[in-house]
């Protein structure tokens, strides 16, 4: 398998190039057709897999290949909600997004706790493509009437176990209730407890179940 056959676009796929990758792995085999089909999913991986690149690579492709809508704020509308349970992976999930976007004409940015709340502000009003967030800093941002979801269409659960033992089920479930529940959801997590399945089976409709 090459990253040719997975019908990724060539700006995308040059960006993959030039990180000097030569074949996808395992969970960006099997995770990359089944997020271009549209469909849910439901992704057991542990962190090292190559599981940022397995979800961010077909986001990317599918939001360069529908327009951004306008948020409340007459910004562009988050249509990409990534969820990570530390800043250190939401930086770097965002700086994925940024490095295999760099081709593309799409924002991002990133929010997190433990830093001034007005920079961030200014960027999710003016809108960006993509939000990648921790859950506590996100609900202060929802809660300051500054951020506006009603546009998400694609959310992502990255280390959903990690999320859960850290306490952020309460946040999380706040934030599901405020996207809009048709969209697409994945769901990664290097472990499956029953409260894992419990809210997969919450978020996830019809998924594809994937273990690497
Ligand atoms: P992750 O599991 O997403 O944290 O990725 C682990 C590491 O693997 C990162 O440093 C990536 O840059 C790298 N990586 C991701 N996909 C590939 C690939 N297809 N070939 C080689 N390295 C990769």
């Amino acid at each position: 398998m090459t990253f040719d056959e997975l019908n990724l676009a060539p700006a995308i796929l040059q960006a993959v190039r030039e990180q000097g990758y030569d074949t996808p792995t395992a969970i960006q085999a099997q995770a990359i057709p089944v997020i271009l089909e549209g469909r849910d999913l439901l992704g057991g991986a542990q962190t090292g897999t190559g599981k940022t690149a397995a979800f961010t690579l077909p986001m990317l492709q599918r939001l360069s290949q529908s327009e951004a809508p306008r948020n409340k704020f007459n910004g562009k509308g988050i249509r990409a909600l990534v969820l990570t349970p530390t800043r250190e992976l939401a930086a770097q999930v965002e700086e994925s997004v940024q490095t295999y976007g760099k081709y593309l004409n799409l924002t991002s940015t990133v929010v997190f706790g433990g830093v001034g709340m007005n920079p961030q502000i200014n960027k999710v009003k003016a809108g960006v493509d993509v939000l990648v967030a921790t859950p506590g800093r996100l609900l202060d941002l929802l809660q300051q009437g500054v951020l506006d979801l009603g546009q998400v269409q694609m959310l992502v659960l990255d280390e959903a176990d990690r999320m859960l033992d850290m306490g952020f089920i309460h946040d999380v479930k706040k934030v599901l209730a405020v996207v809009p529940k048709a969209k697409q959801s994945l769901l990664f997590s290097a472990t499956f407890s029953d409260e894992i399945r419990e809210l997969a089976a919450t978020l996830l409709r019809d998924p594809q179940s994937i273990q690497v």
